[in-house]
């Protein structure tokens, strides 16, 4: 399936069964906002227990955090965001569209790369079993001069943005040509930095002296809890916090379903540690973060590392956990050595000391951090996207099935009575009273058995139990698997431990 008809199917998908709407549709919708609907809040709330259970339950230096969206403005002059969380942007005067500078060249330079990849391709073919990759591209007279072209680029844009020169990079616009997608024309603005911070008023308090923003990371709450959490919990170092939270981006180009929206969620967790032990734990929590991810068993091919080269002004080391989404390969999760930039920024602004007595080195320091950062619905939708399947069955029949990890299905267990009558749905009831009891588990006696199991399907229940005659009088009902469809015989009085078994978080830890 081309990769755009799986991101439209998995959108579709995601509104019929009520995972996803677009939030205010009834007024045609807010760009980049969505609404969670009545499953997609289950599935979400799953994701967050397995991410906090990960980090905080296996974790004894790691405990949680819960701070406030608003925060005092000086947080943000400290932490740079005030001043460097920018994008720059130009807009066409012709189609009066806004792009992101960065965006504009980097599309120029993907046009480029398709060309040397083509002339791979043709190369390829030509050349059979015969053919060396890495030989053809340093020899290759057109692939060179593409190369050198894409490298000059990279060095100008570069150099343009690190001197902060934004004429140099409407320059560089113009001088590639660079056209307007939708009017076609090169009728461009100046480029200018747009800081992707909201703003918003504090109380009565107007004008600038009441400016306060939404929180762009949940970091910084963090951040400036760090004594608190240190010596009311009396933590020793390294330990960590996490913290699950929403975060706004003023995001100039906001697409891709809940890929990147204006408001999302964060899940991120700052781990303190000795100055000197950074390198050790940004190591330790890219093995601990991507077995979290592949433990869930979406397909270990689908995950990658993308190291930064250029790093940000707060890190020494950078890496992106890259999913392989509808769209491609695309930043899930960021793994970031931060130095100790924010405690020492956040020091340096609010005259407080943000440090750790250390009673072996018997010294008090300002703690490095490694930071882990994952967006909550960027993994919604590696979950999602990967597990909506079209399978043909034996017979030439098809079904939709949704193979969600068990231990996240917004439905753990469907209840079944076979026919809504002969005290059936009464019997029913009864399992669904003891299930429930540990987990979400739906009824429905609608249709016929098949269509039944095909709507649990869809929606990615994991089991189904149907109530037939025969419980009446062998206390056993049939448990179907979502996955393999087969169907066995289970005592009621078994079946708590049968659900468990399929259904149990704990499986992932092991
Ligand atoms: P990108 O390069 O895609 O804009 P980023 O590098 O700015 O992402 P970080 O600042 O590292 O992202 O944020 C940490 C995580 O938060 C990201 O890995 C991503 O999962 C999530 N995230 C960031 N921006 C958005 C957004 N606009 N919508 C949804 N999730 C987001």
């Amino acid at each position: 399936m081309a990769q755009e008809d799986q991101l439209k199917k998995v959108i579709g998908h995601a509104k019929e069964y009520g995972f996803v709407f677009p939030s205010s549709e009834i007024y045609d919708g807010l760009s980049a906002a969505y609404d969670y609907g009545q499953l997609g809040v289950e599935l979400k709330n799953n994701i967050k227990a397995y991410w906090w259970a990960a980090m905080v339950r296996m974790h004894e230096n790691i405990v949680g955090l819960d701070a406030s969206i608003f925060m005092h403005p000086t947080t943000w002059k400290a932490s740079g965001h005030t001043d460097a969380f920018n994008d720059p942007l130009i807009d066409n005067k012709d189609s009066k569209k806004r792009y992101r500078a960065d965006v504009l060249i980097e599309e120029y330079i993907a046009k480029i790369d398709a060309k040397i990849a083509k002339d791979v391709k043709k190369a390829q073919k030509r050349f059979g079993d015969a053919f060396d990759k890495a030989e053809f591209l340093s020899t290759n007279g057109n692939c060179l001069r593409r190369q050198a072209e894409i490298d000059g680029i990279n060095d100008r844009f570069k150099a343009a943005m690190e001197a902060d020169d934004l004429v140099a990079v409407k320059a560089l616009i113009e001088d590639l040509g660079i056209a307007c997608p939708v009017s076609g024309s090169r009728n461009w603005t100046d480029v200018r930095q747009f800081n992707l911070m909201f703003k918003t008023e504090l109380g009565a308090v107007s004008g600038d002296a009441g400016v306060i923003y939404l929180r762009p990371e949940t970091a910084q709450g963090i951040f400036v809890n760090f004594l608190n959490v240190q010596k009311s919990g009396r933590m020793k170092l390294p330990f960590g916090i996490a913290q699950i939270g929403k975060a706004f981006r003023n995001e100039i180009i906001a697409r891709q379903f809940i890929f990147r929206m204006r408001e999302f969620e964060q899940m991120e967790m700052q781990f303190f540690v000795a100055p000197g032990d950074q390198t050790k734990w940004y190591e330790y929590w890219k093995d601990q973060r991507i077995a979290w991810h592949k433990a869930l068993g979406l397909g270990e091919e689908k995950y990658r590392f993308h190291d930064h080269i250029k790093l940000a002004h707060y890190a020494d080391a950078a890496s992106d956990i890259e999913f392989d989404f509808p769209m491609g390969f695309k930043e899930l999760e960021g793994i970031h050595s931060r130095t100790d930039f924010d405690l020492k920024a956040h020091e340096e602004h609010s005259g407080r000391k943000l440090r750790f007595y250390d009673p072996e080195r018997e010294e008090s320091y300002v703690p490095y951090v490694v930071e882990t950062s994952l967006g909550l619905d960027r993994m919604f939708l590696a979950v999602l996207s990967s597990a909506l399947r079209e399978e043909q069955l034996e017979g030439g029949s098809e079904r939709t099935v949704m193979c969600i990890p068990p231990a996240l299905a917004p439905v753990k267990v469907a209840i079944l009575p076979l026919l809504k009558k002969d005290g059936l749905p009464e019997k029913a009831r009864e399992v669904l009273q003891l299930l429930k009891l540990n987990y979400n588990v739906q009824y429905d006696e609608k249709d016929a058995i098949g269509r039944r199991y095909r709507r649990q399907d869809a929606i990615g229940t994991p089991l189904c139990v149907t109530i037939d005659h025969d419980t009446l009088t062998d206390g056993a009902v049939t448990l179907r698997d979502r996955d393999t469809m087969e169907q066995q015989r289970v005592a009621i009085e078994d079946l708590t431990a049968a659900v468990e078994a399929k259904v149990s978080m704990a499986t992932l830890f092991s």
